[in-house]
């Protein structure tokens, strides 16, 4: 979906202002493949151009082309979701899409720093998201975990608060909560 913050996502993985940030919904992108080193981990991350939210009819229609060319030359899948909306219908039929693929998806809702209006987010068969803020860097440590599984590591993860803070708190590592409450 346009507008959730995937370009800003990328400029912070990226470290760098390596995508173009737009204020306005639907501008169209080009599929745009980038190199990214993040927390020790290196991998290639395609941002894929929007769907816009006026041709939700069609949408599934449309998942053609460089989409499905990303989604079939991906390892994994990061979908991602504006916290402050909630579920939107176009969520509904790319998180449909997503989960046919058969590839793993990993699920982020953005723009978590605020109020959040999550509450319908499980119809969406995809688990709890993890919880961003690209624009003020939350949930970055989440995000690397995820990515982790499908990525092997090259370097170990710089030492800061929030992985410090993650250790000694694995007791929890083989079981998979599927109602976990809120971190
Ligand atoms: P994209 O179309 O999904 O690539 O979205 P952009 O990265 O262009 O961001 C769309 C808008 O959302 C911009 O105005 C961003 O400044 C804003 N934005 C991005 N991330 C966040 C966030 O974490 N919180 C808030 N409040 N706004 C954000």
């Amino acid at each position: 979906r346009p507008n959730v913050g995937k370009s800003r996502l990328v400029n912070r993985l990226a470290g760098r202002h390596a995508a173009i940030v737009h204020d306005t919904p639907g501008v169209t992108r080009d599929r745009q493949a980038i190199e990214v080193e993040f927390d020790g981990l290196s991998f290639r991350l395609i941002d894929t151009a929007g769907f816009e939210e006026a041709a939700i009819g069609s949408l599934a229609a449309r998942m053609t082309g460089q989409t499905l060319t990303a989604i079939a030359e991906a390892d994994a899948l990061l979908f991602i979701i504006d916290a402050r909306d909630g579920v939107t219908a176009g969520d509904e039929i790319i998180a449909q899409a997503l989960r046919r693929s058969g590839k793993p998806v990993i699920f982020a809702a953005n723009k978590c720093e605020g109020r959040t209006n999550l509450e319908e987010v499980y119809g969406l068969g995809l688990g709890e998201p993890i919880r961003l803020s690209a624009e003020h860097g939350i949930g970055m440590g989440e995000l690397a975990e995820a990515l982790e599984e499908h990525i092997p590591r090259t370097a170990p993860p710089p030492e800061d608060e929030d992985t410090a803070a993650e250790d000694g708190a694995d007791e929890t590592e083989d079981y998979d909560y599927p109602d976990k409450p809120l971190r």
